[in-house]
């Protein structure tokens, strides 16, 4: 018997991850008691057939998946070919949910390859199990759970303690309930992995124009600088918060980069070295913060060996521009010289390779309205290039991964079976309803990041108290 590698999706629920339960016999005997009512005076407003109930699929569980020795050839008939336009979080798992349904597709990535470009930071999966499962992967190799936040002021008083360790010592909470710590590259590789065996990703492949044709719609590349065409039914952005699809998409564009009056400078460093620091701070399975109501540092678990840590504070965005552009050696003097804070902080900064060290100023974009997208046919957004966030409550992965199943469940559920998905109108019945539901879905997890940026560099986060700061995981 072959051993199962990949995924196919469930038949019983048809890759939704849920089932419909049909209406309960009171709903319907009601339904139908005001239907009547409603024949015999027509006069009165026409009762709304309540909606049925929906139950996770007992068959697949939820994840819209069963093990499979092969992914099922991709159906050129019943779906469209899209063109997922970057290869980061929110694309690579769009690539993934079309795999595994059979929706052909083409991943173009600007990068030439994986690991092109340093990419390190590490992100927090909040509900990482529910994450993840509806993209065939069961568990994060690299993944750390992490049991205890603590709060303190700079010189090390504790303001608050929360997390499984302080609140659920009596059970054993296992990772279906638990936020995950992962290197944004070994979650970007473990969504790569499920796409070994496909011939659909095209590296070096930097998009910079499109036009719909009659036909479809005809994409510009370029690769290394040579100018390249491809043709797809259906255009899907994924490339991150300056997105080059939604540049052309919008001739004018309603909402430039926000500027979120604060800079963030990441390290990665590693554990090792600091293994003359013995503290509890540093047993992997910690994430702490210390703020002085204007900097602030946030350190957490970034793989079994290294610890990563987010710096941040005010500062006028050209200032915030030129300190990003004087590199990683600036970065850490500047980190140096603002935390001659509690152990282990100087410790770790010290001990932290500049090469390992990035600074960016934070942005994030207002939110986008469906309407918007009205005019834009069979051409979409996900991810950060729909809704950029800051990365204060963690939430921008997170979203992009919610995106992309939502859009290939919609493509699945829209395009029948036995029937040419040029029969179905892409942008109202599969585009309209995915972005409204997608923009309603994020806008929270946007102003939420918005106002932990401020919240976090004032006096709010010096708060005596048990719980996150900046309203959420952080
Ligand atoms: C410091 C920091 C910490 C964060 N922490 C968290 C966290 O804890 N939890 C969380 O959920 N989120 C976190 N985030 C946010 C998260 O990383 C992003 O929201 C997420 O990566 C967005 O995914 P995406 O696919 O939309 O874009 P990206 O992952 O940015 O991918 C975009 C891809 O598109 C490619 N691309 C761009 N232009 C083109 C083009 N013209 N042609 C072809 N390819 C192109 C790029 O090379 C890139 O690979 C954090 C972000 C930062 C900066």
């Amino acid at each position: 018997m072959n051993t199962p590698t990949s995924h196919t999706a469930c038949p019983d629920c048809h890759g939704l991850g849920k089932q419909n339960r049909g209406l309960s016999k009171r709903a319907k005997q009601r339904y139908q008691k005001a239907l009547e009512v409603y024949q015999r005076f027509p006069d009165n407003p026409k009762p709304v057939k309540p909606k049925a109930h929906l139950q996770v699929c007992p068959s697949c569980s939820g994840s819209g998946l069963l093990p499979a020795p092969q992914p099922p050839k991709p159906d050129t008939t019943r779906f469209p070919h899209l063109a997922i336009i970057g290869g980061g979080i929110g694309g690579t798992a769009l690539a993934v949910a079309c795999l595994h349904r059979g929706i052909p597709f083409t991943l173009y990535e600007r990068d030439t390859d994986f690991a092109a470009r340093a990419q390190g930071y590490g992100l927090t999966l909040q509900q990482a199990h529910t994450a993840v499962k509806g993209f065939g992967i069961d568990r994060l190799e690299q993944g750390i759970v992490s049991t205890r936040h603590i709060a303190h002021t700079p010189d090390g008083t504790v303001l608050g303690e929360w997390g499984m360790r302080k609140w659920d010592t009596q059970t054993n909470a296992t990772p279906k309930r638990t936020n995950i710590h992962i290197a944004r590259q070994n979650l970007r590789l473990a969504l790569l992995n499920q796409l070994s065996g496909t011939d659909a990703i095209r590296w070096g492949h930097q998009l910079n124009g499109f036009k719909q044709t009659e036909t479809g719609i005809e994409l510009q590349f370029d690769i290394q600088g040579n100018t390249s065409t491809a043709q797809a039914d259906l255009l899907v952005g994924a490339d991150g918060i300056r997105s080059s699809v939604r540049a052309l998409l919008f001739e004018q564009e309603p909402y430039p980069l926000r500027y979120l009056d604060c800079i963030v400078i990441l390290g990665i460093c590693a554990l090792s070295p600091l293994k003359n620091t013995a503290h509890e701070l540093l047993d992997q399975k910690t994430v702490f913060q210390t703020a002085n109501g204007n900097e602030r540092m946030y350190m957490m678990p970034y793989d079994p060996e290294h610890i990563m840590w987010q710096f941040s504070y005010p500062l006028a965005e050209a200032e915030a521009k030129s300190l990003s552009a004087q590199g990683a050696e600036a970065l850490k003097k500047e980190v140096q010289k603002r935390t001659d804070w509690h152990a282990p902080i100087p410790q770790i900064i010290n001990a932290t390779p500049a090469a390992l060290i990035s600074g960016y100023p934070v942005y994030d974009r207002a939110l986008l309205t469906p309407q918007a997208f009205t005019s834009c046919g069979p051409v979409s957004l996900l991810g950060d290039a729909a809704h950029p966030m800051s990365p204060f409550k963690g939430q921008g992965a997170n979203q992009a991964l919610l995106d992309a199943l939502a859009l290939a469940r919609r493509i699945t559920k829209m395009c029948k079976p036995d029937t040419s998905w040029k029969q179905t109108n892409l942008r109202k019945k599969i585009l309209t309803p995915f972005e409204t539901e997608m923009l309603d879905r994020s806008a929270t997890k946007v102003k939420a990041s918005a106002r932990a940026a401020r919240v976090l560099h004032s006096d709010q986060v010096l708060q005596e108290r048990d719980g996150p700061r900046g309203g959420g995981k952080q």
